[in-house]
Order: C-alpha cells, then structure tokens, then sequence
C-alpha cells in the first residue's frame, strides 16, 4: 500500500525518515547538556551550535550513502569557522556526536560531509536542509526543527519535519521537556503523516488542519523572536480579524506543524525588514507538510511560495499560512493593517 501511496518517492521518504530520524535523536541529546562554548556567532550575528553541524553532517552522509554520491544539497551551515585551529575541540566533540548515531568517522569526512551542503540551487532536484531550524529555541531548550526537503524543478515534492520537544500529544504542553517528540512528513498529493521517531512508517497517521470555520475561534502562531515577524502589526492584524485566543509562539517550523495537526489555524510571518530574503530551508518542508494536509500557503500578498529562484524565496514577502475558510479573510486585514 505506502509504495502505491508515495509511489516514486517511496524510497526517497523512507532514506529522508531515517536521517532526520537520526538527527533528532543526536540533537535531543545534545540539547540536554548544551554548554556555552558549544555556541558561535556567524557573520550574520545568529547563533550556530554544535549540534547544527552534527545534524548537518549525519543527514548528508546518511543521504549520500544510500540515495548515491550525485544526490546534491542546498544546506544552512559550512565550515570555514570549524576549520579554524581554535575551533578543533569544537570539531572534535562535533564527530563524536556524529559517531553515536552515524558509527565511525573522522574530522575529514564530517567536514566534507557538511560542505556537500553547499550546491547553488540550480539544480533540477536538489535536498534542502536546515539541520536545525529554530537555533535560538534549541538554545533557549525549547522548539527547534530539523527540515528536510526534496526540490524537483522548482516544485517542493517532499518534506520531513523532525520535531524532537514537540509532544505527538496535543493536549501536553509544548515544551514538556520529557518527550520524545515527532515526525511530521509530507509527499505532494499523498497528504501529510506524523509519526513517533523509532516507529516504523507503516504506524503512521494521517494529519489534517482543524475544521474551525471562524477567525474567532482560531488559534494564531507565530515567532518568538520579534526580530523574525513583526508580532505587533500580527497584534493588530489578528484583533482585526476578532481572533480571540492570543497567539502561541514557538520557534521553528513546528508552527508549520502545528497547523497541519489541526491545533493552531494560522502562521503568520511578517517580515522585520525588507532586504530579508526567506531562506527555501526555512520553509520548503514545513510549507508541504502544512499545504498537504489542507491548509493553504502563500505570501502575505497572497502570492504562492516560489522556489525556483535559488536559495531564497525573492520573489515572496513573509508568510501567511492558514485553514482555507480563513485566509482570504487573513490576507485583506493584513492588506489593511500594513
Ligand atoms: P523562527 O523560529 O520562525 O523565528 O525562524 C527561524 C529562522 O528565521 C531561522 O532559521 C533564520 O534563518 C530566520 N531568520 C533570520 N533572520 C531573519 C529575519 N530578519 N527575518 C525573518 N527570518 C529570519
Ligand atoms: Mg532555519
């Protein structure tokens, strides 16, 4: 039944699932006992850890290995700074990780690993994978993702969202802190599934968008970082709308999730700045998995994500994701508001 279901990326699905498989359970390890000085600045000013380039490395090796050495990625993180000689004992701790999960490698091999992450995106099929989206909340040991998705002529037609502090359970809060979390994967036209981390994909279950049909009624998410999303224009925007229940803010693409699961309606992002590009890992995969279970995703323009123009979403301003019976309405009080 899943090869019929999943048909051509049946296999895909089945290599993309074990490696954010993996990732997660390295990642959840090391978000436990994350140190200080397993954190770096990038040149951006954002925050990379450790366990960012683990995630990075078991996923491309993991893919390498079995889906064969042409398979070509588009990834957030690269090496120059792992390469410096004051970052060796960062290197070190980073193969370590890699090897619990991954077996034996050297400094060698995790460098180039990572490094294969660096394609252009011109690529007719290309992986794209933020090894953890939501740095800031796996710093602050709050959500995080790890997303991975699979570009094919510009279409998004896979994706795998590994959510390690995200509770299956709806009705436990989101940082409980002592669950193993979930994964959420979607192929375009065959719907969207969580499932738990070690089970195998025939335990899968189907997910889909709430069938609330009223902005009152609706539970909004968004950022947590108001340097991400404008949250007071969302504020406002929201009121507009009588959307009584205030926000939940979660880092990552779990928001993207959380709406394929029914439980939020709406993911609004509005952009801080008008230079930002958004990145296509920041989004391919938790686009898909929220738009195959029936939510719809646009810009906050209304126009459709666009992912053939490299590695950023130029073409795109923000993010309005919401259950269809309330974006039309989303989109007017955002056209009103800004
Ligand atoms: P979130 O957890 O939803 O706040 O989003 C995390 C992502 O925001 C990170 O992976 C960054 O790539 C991205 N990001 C960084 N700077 C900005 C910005 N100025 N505007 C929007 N997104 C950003
Ligand atoms: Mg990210």
């Amino acid at each position: 039944m899943a090869k019929a279901l999943f048909g051509d990326y049946k296999n895909d699905l089945s290599v993309a699932l074990q490696a954010v498989r993996l990732a997660s359970r390295a990642t959840a390890t090391v978000q436990k006992s994350l140190k200080k000085s397993e954190i770096e600045t990038k040149d951006d000013r954002s925050p990379v850890t450790i366990a960012d380039y683990a995630a990075q490395a078991i996923i491309i090796k993991h893919l390498s290995e079995h889906l064969g050495n042409a398979t070509k990625f588009v990834a957030e993180e690269e090496t120059s700074s792992l390469r410096e000689r004051k970052n060796s004992g960062l290197l070190e701790e980073i193969v370590e990780i890699v090897e619990e999960v991954s077996g034996p490698s050297t400094q060698r091999e995790v460098l180039e690993m990572i490094d294969l992450g660096n394609h252009d995106a011109s690529a007719e099929k290309f992986w794209t994978l933020d090894p953890i989206d939501g740095t800031k909340g796996f710093i602050r040991g709050q959500q995080y993702a790890i997303s991975l998705g699979l570009i094919e002529e510009g279409q998004v037609v896979l994706g795998v969202l590994g959510c390690p502090n995200l509770p299956l359970d709806q009705n436990r809060p989101f940082d409980a802190g002592d669950d193993e979390g979930g994964l959420y994967f979607a192929v375009k036209e065959a719907g969207s599934w969580s499932i738990r981390p070690d089970d195998e994909i025939s335990k899968k279950s189907k997910i889909s968008i709430s069938s609330r049909t009223h902005a009152s009624e609706c539970l909004p998410c968004e950022s947590v970082e108001s340097s991400h999303s404008k949250l007071d224009f969302s504020g406002r925007i929201f009121r507009s709308m009588t959307v009584s229940q205030p926000p939940c803010r979660l880092d990552s693409q779990c928001k993207y999730a959380v709406v394929a699961r029914g439980q939020a309606d709406i993911y609004l992002r509005i952009p801080t700045d008008h230079n930002y590009q958004e990145k296509i890992w920041d989004h391919a995969a938790g686009a898909l998995v929220a738009s195959e279970a029936g939510a719809k995703v646009t810009d906050i323009r209304g126009k459709p994500l666009n992912f053939h123009y490299g590695k950023t979403l130029r073409e795109n301003e923000g993010i309005a994701c919401a259950i269809p019976a309330i974006h039309s309405e989303l989109l007017r009080a955002i056209s009103n508001t800004l």
